[in-house]
């Protein structure tokens, strides 16, 4: 008998799977795919997934950014460059196998190529079932992504808010590459409420396009004027393109139900103004831990405290995303005109990615400068 269960051994997973069996809780994760295993997503990580995660990352970090280019509808660059990085680019698969091996090496039981086929939530235990086997636990947590089967399983996947994204892995030769080095380019306008992205790899560039409008049919299409734009839209040189969602819900209901409990995109905690769900993922598991680790075994959990933790840390944050991209998404071309004059908004921003500046103060920061911008 397990005392935690966990289903999807990505960010979040892995790292709860990592820090209960640092605890000495026995855990099992099962995991449909065997790593390194690849997942659509841009691999930006900032400074507050490093600080949190407090391990050395160094061999997984493919480059350091402290460059952004934004661009309006592919026109009309600016630039801003930072001292200190403040993202970091990684490969999903390595990233995610890393993870996943710390856990193992913490002790817990991850299970690769075990696809969750049935879940049960009692008032005394939990069962899973996976490749014609029963597993027994104290806990489940749904920790298995956007489609989360736990979520709909267990009556707790609601009306999700999604964002679609398509993302497209592309080699380039190594002049290319070093052009981009050190540097982001994003493009708001292109895409309504979202924008296209160009994150380089150590061989690659990831290039891709998300939205969180609901009116997202033409995705695959923006995504090659993009690439055309950039001069990368010969079709030999695509590798993988491939499409995904990402739930971002800042109300936060149907986090937990019995003994049982969602994190990471599983719960939709993705953030609405700039996509970032790795930090999101991580810190659930964090205050899942916290609230696992100080429970008894025999009574029914409460892992109420869990959602309530996530409502206090986490919702004013993807609050404060949520209200920015409503306000910034139909004025991208007034906002990108004010980031030529108030490079400072920038500057703040990436406070924000750092975990140095609350969304909440933020977002009073930038309506005081579009009320000064609107007067001008
Ligand atoms: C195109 C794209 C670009 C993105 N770019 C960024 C970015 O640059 N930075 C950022 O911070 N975020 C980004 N995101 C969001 C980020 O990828 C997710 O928020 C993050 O992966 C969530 O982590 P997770 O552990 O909750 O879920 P996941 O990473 O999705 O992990 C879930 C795991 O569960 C497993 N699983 C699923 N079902 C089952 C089952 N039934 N049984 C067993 N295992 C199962 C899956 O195989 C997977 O390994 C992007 C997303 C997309 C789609």
């Amino acid at each position: 008998m397990y005392r935690v269960i966990i289903i999807g051994a990505g960010p979040a997973g892995a790292y709860l799977a990592y820090l209960l069996s640092r605890a000495g809780l026995r855990v099992l994760v099962l995991e449909k795919e065997r790593f390194p295993r690849y997942k659509p997503c841009g691999g930006g990580i900032t400074p507050k997934v490093v600080n949190l995660l407090g391990f050395d990352l160094g061999h997984v970090i493919e480059d350091r950014i402290n460059t952004i280019v934004f661009s309006h509808r592919l026109t009309r660059p600016v630039s801003f460059t930072s001292e200190k990085p403040f993202t970091y680019m990684v490969s999903r698969d390595r990233f995610d196998a890393l993870l996943a091996d710390m856990a193992k090496k913490a002790g817990a039981d991850i299970l690769e190529g075990y696809r969750a086929d049935s879940v049960e939530v009692t008032g005394k235990q939990v069962a899973v079932h996976s490749n014609g086997t029963v597993w027994q636990g104290n806990i489940l947590v749904g920790a298995d992504g956007a489609h989360s089967f736990v979520a709909r399983s267990l009556g707790l996947a609601g009306e999700k808010k999604t964002a679609a994204a398509l993302e497209a892995e592309i080699p380039v030769p190594a002049g290319r590459l070093r052009y981009y080095r050190s540097m982001i380019k994003i493009d708001y306008g292109i895409v309504p409420a979202g924008y296209a992205w160009i994150f380089p790899k150590s061989d690659h560039l990831s290039v891709g396009i998300w939205s969180t409008s609901p009116r997202q049919k033409r995705l695959k299409r923006l995504l090659e004027i993009f690439l055309h734009s950039e001069g990368l839209s010969e079709p030999a040189s695509r590798v993988k393109t491939q499409g995904w969602i990402i739930p971002v819900n800042h109300k936060l209901k149907n986090l937990h139900k019995g003994r049982a409990m969602l994190l990471g995109d599983a719960a939709g905690l993705a953030d609405a103004f700039t996509g970032e769900g790795i930090f999101p993922a991580l810190y659930s598991a964090r205050l899942a831990a916290e609230v696992i680790a100080a429970q008894d075994v025999s009574p029914l959990p409460d892992l109420g405290q869990y959602a309530e933790l996530v409502r206090e840390k986490l919702g004013p944050e993807l609050a404060g995303a949520f209200r920015l991209n409503r306000w910034v998404s139909p004025i991208t071309g007034f906002i990108h005109g004010v980031l030529h004059r108030h490079q400072d908004l920038v500057r703040n921003f990436i406070e924000v990615a750092s975990g140095d500046l609350s969304y909440t103060r933020f977002v009073q920061y930038f309506s005081q400068h579009m009320k000064t911008a609107l007067r001008i």
